[in-house]
This record gives structure tokens, sequence and C-alpha cells, in this order.
């Protein structure tokens, strides 16, 4: 089952060295969820063929327009494209303010339903649970409300022990239970589920950290998760202005990815002040060697 994510823009606040805002696609399964929708959005979809239409669910982390300065643009050509299903946006408080001034100036009534979910930045949300996922929201630091997003599969049910599978005469539902765990009955034999099945695969995760300074309370929010993006705006060289401006370095986002021991690091939202990224990868790696660079365009699977 796939679980990956393509990045659509990674600079920060200014387009830059052909490189575009904050934006992200996390598929889990089937799904696809879009996530930070800034300037250039829909360009960047249509470089890289992705369809817009598959859209259901769309996340933004805070209200810097370089998060979701697309988002009108894409809302309006779903209403262009005569949309009929409803579109989820999930943010801060003033989003949906926002979205229907513009739409009222315009004297837009969408053809589709769009049903806000306002996040409260401040504590840990789920957002959206199905059968195989859990997607919620979680604090970060940042100058005005921020929170990241984290994308969580749900433990599966227990695999079938291949050394058992000549003996496994049952009924379906007999053997649907063994899988979910439970010890079952046949013919007046218990059945330990523990011995006709295995543990389940283990259970995958992404978080998005948005826009953030060096915060060390992000660690409990996505402990154990396996790949992490975190915003690397500056860096060490520029410490001082990344706590002015509530974000980090290289060297930080490397630091909290070395803590949590995730399998991959992916370093986003670079200043425009550096045209070559590879300095800032250099010094990640330093502190964590599982890094890599954001590339717009690159899809990074989620491993178990
Ligand atoms: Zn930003
Ligand atoms: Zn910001």
């Amino acid at each position: 089952m796939p679980f990956e994510v393509t990045i659509l823009g990674n600079n920060s606040a200014i387009p830059a060295h052909g490189r575009h805002p904050t934006s992200q696609i996390v598929q889990i399964h089937e799904q696809q969820f879009l996530v930070d929708c800034g300037e250039g959005t829909q360009m960047q979809l249509a470089k890289y063929k992705i369809r817009k239409s598959k859209f259901d669910h769309i996340f933004i982390s805070h209200l810097h327009g370089d998060h979701y300065f697309g988002l009108i643009g894409l809302i309006t050509s779903y209403h262009l494209m005569r949309r009929e299903k409803p579109l989820h946006v999930y943010g801060p408080k003033g989003l949906l303010d926002i979205i229907n001034l513009q739409l009222a100036v315009s004297n837009t009534t969408l053809f589709y339903q769009l049903i806000f979910h306002e996040v409260i930045s401040e504590v840990v949300s789920v957002l959206l649970e199905t059968d195989e996922f859990i997607i919620s929201s979680f604090p970060v630091k940042h100058r005005i409300p921020t929170h990241g997003f984290l994308f969580k599969e749900k433990i599966g049910l227990r695999k079938i022990n291949p050394d058992k599978i000549a003996e496994l005469n049952f009924p379906f539902q007999v053997i649907a239970e063994l899988k979910k765990g439970n010890d079952s009955e046949w013919e007046g034999k218990i059945l330990k589920s523990n011995e006709w099945t295995l543990p389940p695969v283990a259970p995958r995760s992404y978080a998005f950290c948005a826009d953030t300074i060096y915060h060390n309370e992000l660690i409990k929010y996505i402990s154990g998760c396996d790949v992490v993006y975190h915003e690397a705006t500056f860096m060490e060289e520029s410490a001082e202005r990344a706590v002015l401006t509530f974000h980090s370095t290289a060297k930080q986002a490397a630091t909290i990815g070395k803590a949590i021991g995730v399998k991959k690091l992916l370093l986003g939202h670079f200043s425009a002040k550096y045209e070559n990224l590879q300095p800032l990868l250099a010094e990640a790696k330093e502190i964590f060697r599982e890094t890599e660079l954001a590339i717009e365009g690159q899809t990074f699977s989620i491993e178990r």
C-alpha cells in the first residue's frame, strides 16, 4: 500500500530560484491529501501531471500567505470545473472568513459544498479518521498560531502464520476473528489467535512540522515517526535571524530528526537567500545523516 509524500513547493515566503512556496501531497493508500497551498500550487500540479480533482481534503498549517495564497485559486478552479463532490478544508480560525470574502466580492456561489474544519493550533486534534489511518494536528511554535499535521496508519490485522496455512480449513468468520487477535472456537476446538497468526506489520507515520522555531516540545508529538518534514529556513550563520522570525536552521532541524531517530528527515522552506541548497544539507548531515532536501517534484516513500 503506498504511503508517500510529493513535494510541490519548498521555498519560504518569496518564490525564488525556480522554487515555490510550501505545498505537498501526502498519499496514504488510495487517498491523496494536499498539505498547504502556497501561490503556484496549481501550476506545480500541472507541471507534475497530478490531477487536482483527486483532492477532497486540504490541510492548511497557518495563515502566512506562503502557505495558503494558492487556495482561493484552487477553490475557484474546482468551481469552474463544475466540481460536485464536497471539499473539506482544515485550517486556522480566520481562513473561512478570508475564503468567504474572496468569493463574496467576486459574486461567486460555489457549485459544490466547501466544508470548513477549524483547527485549534494550540492542542492536538484528530482531524480525519478512517479504518486505515488517522490524520491529526499538533502545535508548533511560530509567530502566529500554527500547527503541523501527523499522518499515521492504524495497526492492521494480524497475518496468517504461513506455517499453518495448510491446516487452515475454517470458515471465513473464524479466520477473521483470529486475524483481529481474538481467540475463536470451531467444532469444539479452541483456536488461539497467536498460534494461527503473526503480529501485524508495523504502522507507518509521516509528520509535517510546518513553520516553527526550534522547539523541543515538538518531539513528544511526533516521536516514533518514520519520516519527518522539518523546516530549515536558514543555516546556523543566521541562527539569530531564525529566532527573530520564529524559524529554524538546518542544524536545528537535524537535531530534532536525530532526537526522534527518524528513518528520513526532509528539509524545506528554504530562504530565498540560498540559491544553492547543498550547504544546508551538509550542515544538517553533520548532525543527522539520514537527511534529504525536500526537492520539488520528488516523491519520498514512507518505509516500514
Ligand atoms: Zn512559511
Ligand atoms: Zn510562517
